[in-house]
């Protein structure tokens, strides 16, 4: 089943000498148990993708379908219940809130959603266990570790039922062992339905995913194979 599909998309930012083409006739389809990884250098418009795939941007031309429905046609109420219910992100920052705690952050999407709090909970619970913190929900995000974070990080981004998880560099500040560790909780995801984007400029990470799509300036410019190959890695960020 396809969860993500990106139809002639086009994403320009500004107007006239200043217009910016961050991306430029991109089709991309993502099924259910599949992780894609996108690599490409700085400024080639891997964010703008995701962004674009998440329903937090829209696109100047071209459709963004998710798990159906094109998400132009969408109302923003729709469109918001959709990226709480069925999306999952996780951002190179962060973005935990410093006064809840891990527990709370990870309910926290759900509960936005209306579901009942010993419910969200409970569910919140379940994926911090997944991530290898069940002992630490009651901890703050200033008492982790970095990596403890990127972890809580994950859990609210796999908590409930989404079934598409955006990933914009995720294993960005953490040592190698951590970062593994996560791609494998990706992975686990995805293997258990989930369709997956996963942007990084690593190819140990790449090897994670069953595709790589490379983005320059803007364009997908190879798509085949689960590596790209070493030359293409020159000049990726
Ligand atoms: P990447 O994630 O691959 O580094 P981005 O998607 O962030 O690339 O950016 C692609 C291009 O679009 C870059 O040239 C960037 O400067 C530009 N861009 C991204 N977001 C905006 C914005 N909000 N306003 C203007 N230009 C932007
Ligand atoms: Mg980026």
């Amino acid at each position: 089943m396809t969860v993500l599909r990106l139809h002639g998309v086009h994403r320009t930012h500004g107007a006239g000498a200043a217009a910016v083409h961050a991306l430029r006739g991109v089709d991309l389809t993502v099924d259910a148990g599949e992780l894609v990884a996108v690599m490409g250098p700085s400024g080639s418009g891997k964010s703008s993708l995701l962004n674009l795939a998440g329903g937090l941007d829209r696109p100047t031309r071209g459709e963004v379908h998710v798990e159906g429905r094109q998400l132009d046609t969408l109302t923003r109420r729709q469109l918001a219940q959709l990226r709480r219910r069925s999306v999952g992100y996780v951002f190179q920052d962060l973005n935990l809130l410093a006064s809840l705690t891990a527990a709370e952050n990870v309910a926290l999407p759900l509960e936005l959603d209306g579901t009942g709090i010993r419910q969200a909970r409970r569910l919140a619970m379940a994926a911090l266990t997944e991530v290898g913190l069940a002992e630490l929900g009651t901890r703050f995000p200033d008492d982790l570790s970095g990596g403890q974070q990127q972890r809580v990080a994950i859990a609210r981004a796999l908590v409930g039922e989404r079934r598409l998880v955006l990933a914009d560099e995720p294993t960005g500040a953490l040592d190698s062992q951590t970062g593994e560790a996560i791609l494998r909780l990706l992975r686990t995801r995805i293997d258990a339905g989930a369709a997956g984007l996963l942007v990084t400029h690593e190819a140990r990470h790449a090897a994670w995913a069953d595709r790589v799509v490379f983005l320059r300036d803007g364009v997908v410019v190879d798509t085949s194979g689960p590596l790209p190959q070493p030359e293409q890695l020159l000049g990726a960020t």
